[in-house]
Parts: C-alpha cells; sequence; structure tokens
C-alpha cells in the first residue's frame, strides 16, 4: 500500500515590520526570514515522519529547489513533483508587527498550475487501494478525485482552507474527511451545533466516509459506519499551534498505514499535534515517532 500527497509546495518571506504597511506607504522592514511552506509539505513530512513511505506530487518553481531538498531530507519521495523553470513557486508575504500578529498575502504560483497530463502520469503509478492525501491549495483537484476515484485508491480529504470550492467537488468519492468544525460547519452549512452533532451530521451526509472531526485543545472525535470515538488532547504548553491539523492528519494516516488501529491513530495523532503545538513554526515543529512514543510514555 502506498500513499500520495498532492498538495501545495510554498515559499513564506516573513518580514519583520514595526507596523503593517499602509495604503500608500513604502515601509523598510527590520528582518527577512525563509520558511517552508504549504498545507501539502507538512502533511508529507508529518506522514513521513510517522513512518510512512510517502511520494509527494505537486509542481515548483526554479526558485524552489530548496522544498525537494527538505522534502527528501524528510525522506518524502519527489519524484511527481513538476519543476515549471519559467514560473514562480507558490509563495507567501507575511508581515510580522512588534505584537507578533501577522497579515499575510499568497500567491498561488505553480500550485495553481497542476496540468491535467502530470495529474494523469502521476495517478498511473498507483493501484486500488493506495492511499491520496488532498488539501485545498492547488487547483484541478476535481480531476485528481476523479482520477483516484477510477483507480480505487482510498481519498483522504482535508478540506483547508475552506472556501466555496470544495463544495464543488464530488465529495461522495472521499473515503476519510480530516477537518476542523469550522470546516465542518461550512460543509454542512450550519453553526452553533455542537461537536457530537457536527460529526454526525456529517457522517449522515457521507455515509460511505469517515470523519476525523478535529477540536483543538478539546481533542477530536473519529465515526464511520461502525465505530464512535473520542480522542481528548494532550496537555502542552501551547506556544504556536501553526500545523496543528497538519500534524494530526499526517500521524493520523502514517499510523493507520503502519497497521495501527484507529483509537491508537487517534492517539498517535493528537500526541504528535500536541508536540508541535509545544514548538514554534510550521514543519520545523513537527516531531519524529520516536519522539511521539516518548511523549506518550510520560503520559502514563
Ligand atoms: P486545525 O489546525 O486544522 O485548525 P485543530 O485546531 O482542531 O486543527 O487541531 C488539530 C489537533 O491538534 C487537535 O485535534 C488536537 O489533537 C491538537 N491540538 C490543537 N490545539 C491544541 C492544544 N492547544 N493543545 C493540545 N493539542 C492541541
Amino acid at each position: 500500500m502506498k500513499v500520495l500527497c498532492f498538495g501545495s509546495l510554498n515559499i513564506d518571506y516573513v518580514y519583520s515590520v514595526d507596523h503593517f504597511v499602509a495604503k500608500g506607504e513604502t515601509l523598510a522592514s527590520t528582518d527577512l526570514q525563509v520558511f517552508i511552506g504549504g498545507k501539502g509539505l507538512n502533511q508529507s513530512i508529518a506522514l513521513a515522519k510517522a513512518g510512512a513511505e510517502v511520494c509527494h506530487a505537486g509542481a515548483i518553481g526554479a526558485d524552489g529547489k530548496f522544498l525537494l531538498e527538505a522534502l527528501n531530507e524528510a525522506h518524502v519521495n519527489t519524484d511527481f513533483v513538476t519543476v515549471l523553470t519559467t514560473e514562480r513557486t507558490g509563495n507567501a508575504i507575511i508581515q510580522r508587527d512588534k505584537e507578533g500578529d501577522n497579515c499575510i498575502l499568497l500567491y498561488g504560483g505553480t500550485n495553481q498550475m497542476i496540468s491535467a497530463e502530470q495529474i494523469d502520469n502521476v495517478i498511473a503509478h498507483f493501484s486500488a487501494g493506495d492511499y491520496l492525501i488532498l488539501q485545498n491549495e492547488i487547483n484541478n483537484l476535481r480531476y485528481i478525485m476523479e482520477k483516484a476515484h477510477a483507480k480505487g485508491m482510498i481519498i483522504v480529504l482535508n478540506p483547508s482552507p475552506m472556501n466555496e470550492k470544495i463544495l464543488e467537488l464530488p465529495l461522495e468519492y472521499v473515503n476519510i474527511f480530516i477537518l476542523n468544525e469550522v470546516e465542518a460547519g461550512q460543509i454542512l452549512n450550519c453553526r452553533n451545533v455542537n461537536h457530537t452533532m457536527l460529526a454526525e451530521k456529517l457522517h449522515e451526509k457521507f455515509p460511505n466516509a469517515a470523519i476525523v472531526l478535529t477540536l483543538g485543545g478539546d481533542g477530536s472525535i473519529y465515526i464511520d459506519r461502525d465505530t464512535r470515538l473520542t480522542q481528548s488532547a494532550f496537555k502542552v504548553k501551547a506556544t504556536d499551534t501553526t500545523a496543528a491539523g497538519d500534524t494530526f492528519t499526517g500521524f493520523f494516516i502514517g499510523s493507520l498505514l503502519k497497521g495501527k488501529g484507529k483509537q491508537d491513530a487517534m492517539k498517535y495523532a493528537s500526541a504528535a499535534a500536541a508536540i508541535a503545538c509545544s514548538r514554534h513554526g510550521a514543519a520545523p515543529s513537527i516531531p519524529t515517532l520516536n519522539e511521539v512514543e516518548d511523549f506518550l510514555i510520560q503520559q502514563v
């Protein structure tokens, strides 16, 4: 069984500023830091750290080669990443002010240039029962889902960041949804529903899919046809919750692939996400499987 993460690869440019630049203003920044990013990249790294053999598919420009190095270093296979030499990699211009608040400008770049030809080539290498992990930061998701469904792949959708494009996808092809409360509420078009009801309603709408609802510091819920599970969040001093959901997704699926049961997969995902919350940054905050196991031993 193989796992393919078809998703975004991003360069995050973080500029330190005294205040956010205003209309018509030219402002000198005091520092620039460059980070690897993208939900697809984060989830591939989390899957690999959980012990899965993962292939990443996506696209970068000539400026994004260091993203491939980071993925390879984490033992993610990058054979299916296309390099579009005349284009720019997807990027985010992030202003960070003295209070630590952000404002973010996104450019989709090569993340929005996934071609049908690339999708055909990539999916041809996978078979029935292989996992496909998707988020909402690349184009052509419908076509990827159609091809993967026709192949009999197990489709995992993390509908993040949520927008109306998600509602236009063939969501009935999804085998596992991994999503937070806001995303679930938007798919169901309902608000102020309690956690369990939200998961149940989603399961009613997609009876063939498993639902994994993440609830931040309140833990997570798993529902499928025959199982109802809950997992509380582990107590940590949360300093930066960036990539909590990506870490959870990678460790949940990675753990299933390593043969763990659903409850154990929830526990490992929750522990890995808690550790990520206790560290700064996105991809660098994702723990290794050993770190997760040591953390779990300390909890008993
Ligand atoms: P997202 O980052 O996609 O919004 P959540 O905020 O629901 O997702 O977080 C995903 C998972 O990360 C949660 O189910 C939980 O296991 C873990 N998590 C999130 N916030 C915390 C926290 N403050 N303390 C411990 N674990 C957390």
